[in-house]
């Protein structure tokens, strides 16, 4: 195997999912995303830990996602995030896939779709767009899209959901906006069931939502980002603790690669493309084989991001390149060809930050920085 790796610690997945229902209690079931192949960290091993750990319900975001999962034996059910084409309608049928409606037209094509492989109440969920301004309907649109469902012949309404914008943020205005976004999604709610409409499975809740606001949970949770390990926006456990919510969560991933060479640098010398970094004394630099084709982005290196060596801290020197990068060691490091260096991840892996803080000093967020992570890099499952 090559020397560059992401190190899943399915234990740590299980362990934020028992903490996660630890919080929420027994009453809303949870359903775990595992999209984008689970944030990056492989869907069909998350998908059996996230089970195992007692999930009840999965999502993904493509019909090909779901397909894999039905492929390797996964059978609990399985909510669409966002759309797919009319051409993609058969397998998400064939595949009991649940998609999320929330159009006229779309509904239609489901129906006929669900119809056609002789489905006489295939569940949908109804998305109520209540601020996100992504997928959904009004919510004074929800209770005729109800009955349009109802009466479809071919479909049944198994939920009703909304997405928050900003439930992960402290700040005042955007708490607001979410209290907001909450009662339009309870009305809409209202106005489906004054139809005499059993509006199924109502759910709002993301990983913010399922820290702070309980009163959100309604009949499920969608907790993403933090059964992989990383706060939601800005709730960190030191805030969390200072509204009296104790949850410790624990990274899921370690990206690390090996020492491939140790160089010595003479002073004056530039090191990598574009010769943006010049050593001003004789020093001592280690190549790695990992680089932005690994998803390990050009701007990490001028982020300031170091990378740890034998528990110590190298700065990444240069333009990273697609395959390989340098960090500096200086002079008498000790260190040779074949010691770890860890970009990110778990403590008890030797690594002295997470994804979230190359992911703050780059400007992104956690997710991006472990979705991103490409196929090249093989990922090892530790229980
Ligand atoms: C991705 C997603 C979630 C999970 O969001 P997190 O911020 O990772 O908790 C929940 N609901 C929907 C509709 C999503 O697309």
């Amino acid at each position: 195997m090559r020397a560059t790796r992401a190190i899943i610690h399915l234990e740590n997945l299980k362990k934020n999912i028992r903490a996660i229902k630890a919080l929420t209690g027994e009453k809303p079931k949870l359903c775990i995303p595992v999209k984008a192949d689970a944030y990056g960290h492989g869907a069909v091993p998350c998908a059996r830990a996230a089970i195992a750990a007692g999930a009840d319900v999965l999502a993904v975001a493509t019909v090909d996602e779901g397909r894999e999962l039905r492929q390797n034996g996964i059978d609990a059910p399985l909510l669409l995030f966002s759309l797919c084409t009319q051409e993609e309608m058969e397998a998400l049928i064939f595949f009991h896939i649940i998609p999320f409606v929330f159009d006229s037209e779309y509904i239609h094509l489901v129906a006929e779709a669900a119809r056609a492989q002789g489905a006489k109440a295939y569940p949908v969920h109804l998305a109520v767009d209540t601020g996100m301004g992504r997928i959904g309907c009004y919510p004074d649109e929800a209770a005729s899209l109800a009955k349009e469902i109802a009466q479809s012949g071919a479909l049944s309404l198994g939920g009703v959901c909304t997405h928050f914008a900003v439930s992960d943020s402290t700040a005042k205005t955007d708490r607001l906006f979410t209290q907001v976004q909450f009662s339009r999604f309870t009305d809409a709610i209202e106005a489906i069931k004054a139809e005499g409409i059993d509006p199924g499975i109502c759910h709002c809740a993301n990983s913010a939502a399922t820290l702070i606001s309980p009163e959100m949970y309604l009949d499920m949770v969608r907790p993403g980002i933090i059964v992989y390990g990383y706060n939601a926006g800005d709730l960190t456990e030191e805030y969390l603790a200072s509204q009296g919510i104790e949850i410790s969560l624990e990274p899921v991933m370690t990206l690390e690669s090996e020492v491939s060479a140790v160089r010595s640098i003479k002073r004056g010398s530039s090191v990598g493309y574009g010769r943006t970094w010049t050593a001003e004394l004789d020093t001592e630099i280690a190549v790695l084989p990992i680089g932005y084709g690994d998803g390990v982005l050009r701007s990490w290196s001028s982020g300031g991001v170091s990378v740890a060596i034998n528990g110590k801290a190298y700065p990444i020197r240069g333009r990273i390149c697609m395959d390989q990068c340098m960090v500096e060691l200086g002079k008498n490091s000790g260190v040779r060809r074949g010691d770890k260096a860890v970009f990110f991840g778990y403590g008890s892996d030797g690594a002295l930050q997470t994804a979230e803080e190359i992911a703050s000093r780059t400007d992104t967020i956690s997710y991006e920085i472990t979705t991103c992570l490409s196929k090249r890099v093989p990922r090892v499952y530790v229980e």
